[in-house]
């Protein structure tokens, strides 16, 4: 498993917590994937279409032996089986998952880029990744993400909402 991706998880319906747990047991599951450290939960305000509930979100940092596109095919068919409903973009979601980074590599295919290309606009995403990666380097952004978060004007609307405390991946959830 030569490879470090960072992905971001959202859920905004119905039982969130465990969305997200059944996400990432999912991903643990893989023998493709090795889960390497997972963020705290942060609880969210939703941007764009604001007339839904809010989000817990947080980002993981993996190894794996999947190429970026079968890892997004891997990510697409998790939602899947989570049960998403594709609705309104940027709409209510049971599970939103999303490649932030796959090495250093930029990517831009018709199903694929990366680095994700909202990841500058979002403090739900910029805010658990320093926390898991306090010196991470985005691939063609000169300045450091905590002086881009610092612009972000919705920071504020993203609140910890469970503590990550040890190295234990499950420990989020209880188990
Ligand atoms: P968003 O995650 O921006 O809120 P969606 O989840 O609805 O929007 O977008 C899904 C589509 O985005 C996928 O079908 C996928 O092909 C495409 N996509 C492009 N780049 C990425 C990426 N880095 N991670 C996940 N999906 C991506
Ligand atoms: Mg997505």
């Amino acid at each position: 498993m030569n490879n470090i991706a960072y992905l971001s998880m959202g859920s905004n319906l119905g039982n969130r917590l465990e969305y997200l747990h059944n996400a990432v047991r999912i991903l643990d599951q893989d023998e493709n994937i090795e889960i390497v450290r997972l963020s705290s939960i942060y609880e969210t305000e939703p941007v764009g279409f604001t007339n839904q509930g809010n989000f817990l979100n947080l980002v993981m940092k993996i190894k794996t032996s999947y190429s970026a596109q079968e890892l997004l095919e891997k990510c697409l068919n998790t939602e899947k089986v989570i049960g998403r409903k594709r609705g309104i973009r940027w709409g209510p979601r049971t599970i939103d998952l999303d490649i932030l980074l796959y090495n250093q590599d930029n990517i831009e295919t018709d199903s694929l880029s990366v680095p994700h290309p909202r990841i500058q606009e979002r403090a739900f995403v910029i805010i658990p990744l320093l926390e898991i990666e306090p010196n991470i380097t985005i691939p063609k952004m000169k300045d450091p993400l905590y002086t881009i978060l610092n612009g972000i004007p919705d920071k504020e609307g993203v609140r910890l909402w469970k503590r990550k405390n040890g190295e234990d991946a499950f420990e989020l959830f209880g188990n």
